[in-house]
């Protein structure tokens, strides 16, 4: 299994690697870029080669590690600016990690701001996952779930399936699934029962073979309150049984899973736990 955390790439991405080794993480998550900006600075190869070689010495494979877009993009966004902006955005940092090497890119679907209907949003997000892809090699587009929160589409499993349903290249399409954000949506995660009547529809739906990548987080606000907020593992409304659930069970084993959680001096202690599947 693959566990780790979102660490940061203060002082370059080459850091990443190491704070995550430094954690006793088996994967790990980062921004290839301030997710607060728009555009970046290209690349240059010494960041590439200092990344990989990174990678390589701390012992992370590409399947371990799930990088995440800016916040700032919405690829279902109802007005032709942001949406254009959006989607050169996305490509930006699809082309990032093609560079780096790495084979995914996590990303929230994307909002409709109560300018147009779900649908029409969605189908935007599909058109802008099928740009991307058809502009970039090897690197899967990975749509997370969301809490649902005010516009946000991607909180019922049926908007992932539609999504992919409109993607040309469904082997470069994928999901990661946020328990939180899961369990905000009004999935039920608190017991073993409900794991598996949560997971079961997940794989009927989406189809469990789409799972690029899991964020680990337990859900401060209660079942279906639609509001995304991070607690530790075990703080939360969720509680153990859910992680233990899944530390356990080999769907989730070959995939990061990656922790958000909000004190990161309790991420080794979490990971620790995690790996060790109590
Ligand atoms: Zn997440
Ligand atoms: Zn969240």
């Amino acid at each position: 299994m693959f566990i780790g955390a979102h660490v940061s790439i203060s002082g370059g991405l080459e850091n990443a690697p190491v704070r995550a080794r430094e954690l006793g993480a088996t994967g790990f998550a980062l921004f290839t870029k301030n997710q607060r900006q728009w555009m970046a600075k290209p690349l240059t190869d010494g960041e590439i080669a200092a990344f990989k070689a990174a990678c390589q010495d701390a012992g992370f494979a590409p399947a371990a590690i799930l990088p995440h877009d800016s916040y700032l993009i919405n690829l279902g966004h109802p007005e032709a600016d942001g949406l254009a902006k959006s989607r050169e955005a996305f490509i930006d940092e699809m082309r990032r990690c093609e560079q780096l090497g790495l084979d995914r890119l996590n990303f929230h679907p994307g909002s409709h701001l109560q300018k147009i209907s779900e649908e029409q949003s969605l189908d935007r997000i599909a058109e802008s996952i099928n740009l991307a892809l058809a502009q970039t090699h090897g690197v899967t587009a990975v749509i997370e779930n969301t809490a649902g929160q005010g516009s946000n589409l991607g909180y019922r499993f049926e908007q992932l399936r539609y999504i992919i349903d409109r993607v040309d290249d469904q082997s470069r399409v994928g999901v990661c699934i946020d328990t939180c954000h899961a369990f905000a949506a009004g999935y039920d995660l608190r017991t073993t029962a409900a794991c598996n009547r949560t997971f079961t529809q997940l794989d009927e739906i989406v189809g469990i073979r789409y799972l690029r990548g899991m964020h680990l987080n337990d859900a401060m606000k209660p079942l279906g309150s639609r509001i995304d907020r991070h607690a530790p593992l075990g703080d939360g409304e969720i509680g153990w049984e859910c992680f233990r659930y899944i530390a356990h069970d080999a769907r989730f084993s070959g995939i990061p899973l990656i922790l958000e959680t909000p004190d990161e001096s309790r991420w080794p202690d979490e990971i620790t736990r995690l790996r060790s599947g109590l």
